[in-house]
C-alpha cells in the first residue's frame, strides 16, 4: 500500500459552482502541501447530469444509449478542467483527463457499464511529476474506444477503482452531508452520524435507498479491502469510515435505519399450488429483467394460494402487462397491485449475534398502530412493508426504539 497516495472524490454538491471549485482546489491543495500524492476524482457540477438527461428526453423518448453516454459524460469533462485550473491559481501543478485518457477499460453495456481494467501508467507518471492528478468521473471506453458510463452516482465506483489499482491507503469521498447517519436526518431531526461502519452494512444501507454511495462501489471496496472516508467537502470534521468488520461493530444492534418508498406491491391471486408455477412466474420476471425485492407465498388450504411480491415502482406497468399474462397461463386468479406501500428496514451486524431484534421492530410499529404488510430478513437486515403514509412514522418510532436519539 501506499501511504503517501489518496484518493479523493468529489460529488456534484461540492462543486456546484466556481466558488465550490474553488473550495475544493484549496482542499486538494493543503493535502499537497502535506506531501500526499493526491488523485482527485470529480463528479459534473451541481444537476448537470440530470440536465443533459432532460435535453435528451426533449428530443427524443427512446435515445440511443450510445448517445446518452456521449452527452452525460460531458459533465465530468467541465468539472475536471476547471478543476484543474482552480489548483493552478494557488500555484500548484494539475493536469485533467478524461476516462479514455487514463485508460479506464469498460465493458460495452452503455449507461451501466462495469470497469474491466484501468492502466495506471499515465496517472503515475504524472504523479511522479508532482503533478495533481484530476480525473472525470463516471465514464470509461469500451474496446473499440466507445464512450461509457458507470452508472448514476458512478463516480464513486470511479474513485475505489482508481484508489484499488493504484493502491492508494485511502479513499475519500466528498459529498454534501457529514457521513452516513442512522436514519435520514430530513425525517429523524436527532439522527446521528456514524463514526464506523462495515462494508456489509453500507451495502444494505446503499442498496436500501440511503443516497450516500453508490452500492457497486461500494461491493468493490469491500471484496478488496479499500477503506472508505465518507465526509463533508464543507468542513474539516471526521466523517464515516467503511471498512471491513472489526469486533467492536459487533455490540451495536443497529446501525441505520432506512426508507425506501420506490417500490410498489403485486399480488398474483389463488395461484394453483402445484410444482413449478413459482418457477413460471419468477421466471417470467427475470427473463424481462425486473428485479424483486420481497417476495410472500401463503400457505394454502384450498389447493390456491396468493404470491405476492415487490418491484421497483417504476417497473410495476412492465410487470403488470407480464402478469396480466403469466396468470391466464398459469390458471390464477387474476392480479392486484399496491402503489401506496413504503419499505422500513434496520440494519446492523449485530443482528448475527443478538436475537429479539425482530420483535423489538414489530412491537415498535405496533405501538404506533402501524400494521405490517410483508416482511423480510436476512442476516443483518429487517425490512417492512407498511402503507406509505406511515413511512416516516415508522423510522422515527424504530430510530427511538432503537435509542439512537438517547444515551448509551
Ligand atoms: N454525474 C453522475 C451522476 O449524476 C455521476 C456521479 O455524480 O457520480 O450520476
Ligand atoms: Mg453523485
Amino acid at each position: 500500500m501506499d501511504d503517501r497516495l489518496i484518493v479523493q472524490k468529489y460529488g456534484g454538491t461540492s462543486v456546484g459552482n466556481t466558488g465550490k471549485i474553488m473550495n475544493v482546489a484549496k482542499r486538494v491543495v493543503s493535502y499537497r502541501n502535506k506531501g500526499y500524492d493526491i488523485v482527485v476524482v470529480v463528479s459534473a457540477l451541481g444537476d448537470t447530469t440530470d440536465e443533459l438527461l432532460a435535453l435528451a428526453s426533449k428530443i427524443t423518448k427512446t435515445p440511443s444509449e450510445r448517445e446518452i453516454d456521449m452527452l452525460i459524460s460531458t459533465g465530468e469533462q467541465v468539472s475536471v478542467a476547471l478543476l484543474a485550473m482552480a489548483v493552478h491559481k494557488l500555484g500548484k501543478e494539475a493536469i485533467s483527463f478524461t476516462g479514455s485518457q487514463v485508460g479506464i477499460i469498460t465493458d460495452s453495456s452503455h449507461t451501466k457499464a462495469r470497469i474491466i481494467d484501468v492502466n495506471t501508467k499515465k496517472i503515475q507518471e504524472e504523479l511522479a511529476k508532482g503533478k495533481v492528478v484530476i480525473v472525470a468521473g463516471f465514464q470509461g471506453t469500451n474496446m473499440d474506444r466507445e464512450i461509457t458510463t458507470l452508472g448514476r452516482g458512478g463516480s464513486d465506483m470511479t474513485a475505489v477503482a482508481l484508489a484499488k489499482v493504484l493502491n492508494a491507503s485511502l479513499c475519500e469521498i466528498y459529498t454534501d452531508v457529514e457521513g452516513v447517519y442512522t436514519a435520514d436526518p430530513r425525517i429523524v431531526k436527532d439522527a446521528k452520524k456514524l463514526d464506523r461502519i462495515s462494508y456489509e452494512e453500507m451495502l444494505e444501507l446503499a442498496s436500501l435507498g440511503a443516497q450516500v454511495l453508490q452500492a457497486r462501489s461500494v461491493e468493490v471496496a469491500s471484496k478488496f479491502n479499500i477503506p472508505i472516508h465518507v465526509r463533508s467537502s464543507f468542513s474539516e470534521k471526521e466523517g464515516t469510515f467503511i471498512t471491513k468488520e472489526v469486533k467492536a461493530m459487533e455490540d451495536v444492534l443497529v446501525s441505520g435505519i432506512t426508507l425506501n418508498k420506490d417500490e410498489a406491491k403485486v399480488t398474483v391471486r389463488d395461484v394453483p399450488d402445484k410444482p413449478g408455477i413459482a418457477a413460471h412466474i419468477f421466471g417470467a420476471i427475470a427473463a424481462n429483467d425486473i428485479n424483486i425485492d420481497m417476495i410472500i407465498q401463503n400457505v394454502s388450504r384450498t389447493g390456491c394460494t396468493d404470491v405476492s411480491f415487490t418491484v421497483m415502482a417504476g417497473d410495476l406497468p412492465k410487470t403488470m402487462k407480464l402478469m396480466k399474462k403469466v396468470s391466464e397461463e398459469i390458471g390464477a386468479g387474476g392480479i392486484i397491485f399496491d402503489k401506496d406501500i413504503a419499505k422500513v428496514s434496520v440494519v446492523g451486524i449485530g443482528m448475527r449475534s443478538h436475537s429479539g431484534v425482530a420483535s423489538t421492530m414489530f412491537s415498535a410499529l405496533a405501538s404506533k398502530k402501524i400494521n405490517i404488510s410483508m416482511i423480510s430478513t436476512s442476516e443483518i437486515k429487517i425490512s417492512c412493508i407498511v402503507r406509505r403514509n406511515k413511512g416516516e412514522e415508522a423510522v422515527r418510532v424504530l430510530h427511538k426504539e432503537f435509542n439512537f436519539g438517547g444515551k448509551k
